[in-house]
């Protein structure tokens, strides 16, 4: 058991009970409604827990990455949809603003973002072969363009927009070579005349997730809300998301572990041929190794966004984390519907099957797992 000192149990023991009073109630039904509860949101800000990544200096709580990681889990085991909607807002919104973006506008929007704005991270593209741009006009750039499955898109206050702003061309052996200059630019959703936002549909998991397709005609957006310096929103945008990969992997050990406690309960409770199921040998088994997976997916998250605090390179640690615990979350999960026979298949009767379907977006949200391969396939064989 991976040992967490008397702040980090803490912190966790708080998230798990905000999670437990305030979302679990409402998950079920906002799974059903594939709808947002704001009421969620607001209580969220009330408790301080959208602010988790943003400095004190400006309103947040400034917890170290492992006390993230441990709310992040606690919010998932109780609704994973909750658990993005804030996860995203955190580790991929403030943490970039505030480790990248000028004194200017840390200081006009981090204190919002902490207490009443929510934050959206526009980089996937709908199509990458016509990326959104962003054209600098004078003492704005005008943005053309749409991004899609945008977490938070549809209700966003502030969105971090990814555009190509340019084209850098470098010589090398007499060969000119051409390549998109991105940069991180600040949107308000309040004065983005030209920006429609779609909810998406149909998502098969996370449900409730308020997820998007941002639409932006001739968006004009001030030359100050450029985030750190232009071309640089790639390099930004990929540091930021190795630890937002930490925050994906603790999301995925909360539902694993709302899985596996389905499990033990229905496997007790359950009784067949005048014996509890728990005490056949192929239930046993089942539950054993999505216990073992689980430990160790958890050990692997929490040692990741150990090293992220100690200021040390996480590029692989992060993406072995996002990989290992999205794959075990679905293991566990169709482990627990399995215990659950017929029954784990019905919403009305178990939460179990929206375990199921939550933990399979997991491996594909955040870098599908194919990508979190590559990445440590990059640092394993460098060289
Ligand atoms: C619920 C949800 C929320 C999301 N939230 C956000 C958000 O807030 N912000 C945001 O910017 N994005 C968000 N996304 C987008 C998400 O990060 C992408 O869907 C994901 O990274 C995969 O990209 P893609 O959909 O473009 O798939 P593609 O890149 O088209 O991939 C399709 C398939 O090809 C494989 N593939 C692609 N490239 C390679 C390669 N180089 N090598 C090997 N295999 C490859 C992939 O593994 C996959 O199997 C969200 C997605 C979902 C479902």
């Amino acid at each position: 058991m991976f040992d967490l000192n008397d702040q980090q149990k803490e912190t966790r023991a708080w998230a798990r009970e905000f999670a437990e009073r305030e979302v679990l109630p409402r998950a079920a039904e906002m799974d059903r409604a594939a709808t947002y509860d704001r009421a969620v949101i607001e209580a969220m800000f009330e408790a301080g827990l959208m602010g988790l990544l943003v400095p004190e200096q400006y309103g947040g709580r400034e917890l170290s990455v492992l006390e993230y990681a441990t709310a992040v889990e606690e919010l998932a085991r109780c609704d994973a949809s909750t658990a993005l909607v804030m996860s995203i807002h955190s580790s991929l919104v403030t943490a970039l603003i505030a480790e990248f973006a000028s004194d200017e506008i840390k200081g006009a929007v981090l204190p919002d973002l902490a207490s009443r704005k929510v934050g959206a991270f526009a980089l996937t593209e709908e199509d990458p072969s016509v990326p959104t741009k962003a054209d600098p006009t004078g003492d704005a750039f005008t943005a053309n363009g749409t991004k899609m499955y945008i977490t938070n898109g549809p209700v966003a206050d502030i969105v971090v927009l990814f555009a190509v702003t340019g084209v850098t061309e470098t010589e090398r052996e007499g060969k000119v070579r051409k390549r998109d200059e991105v940069s991180a630019l600040l949107v308000d959703t309040d004065r983005a005349d030209g920006l429609t936002r779609t909810q998406i549909e149909g998502k098969m998991g996370l449900t409730a997730a308020p997820v998007g397709r941002l639409v932006f005609r001739d968006v004009s957006i001030p030359a100050s809300h450029l985030i750190g310096e232009r071309g640089e929103g790639l390099r930004m945008a990929m540091s930021v998301l190795d630890a937002g990969r930490i925050g994906a992997a603790a999301m995925a050990v909360g539902i694993g572990q709302a899985a596996l406690e389905a499990a033990r309960s229905y496997a007790t409770t359950r009784v067949t041929g005048g014996r509890p199921i728990a005490k056949f040998q192929a239930v046993q088994l089942l539950v054993a190794e999505s216990a073992t997976r689980l430990e160790a997916a958890r050990a692997l998250t929490y040692q990741a966004a150990s090293a992220a605090d100690r200021g040390e390179p996480i590029s692989e640690l992060a993406a072995m984390a996002k990989l290992f615990a999205s794959e075990t979350a679905s293991f566990v999960a169709s482990n627990a519907l399995q215990v659950h026979g017929g029954s784990g298949l019905v919403k009305e009767l178990h939460p179990v099957e929206r375990y199921f379907r939550d933990a399979r977006v997991m491996e594909i949200i955040e870098g599908t797992s194919e990508i979190q391969k590559l990445v440590v396939a990059g640092h394993e064989l460098k060289g």
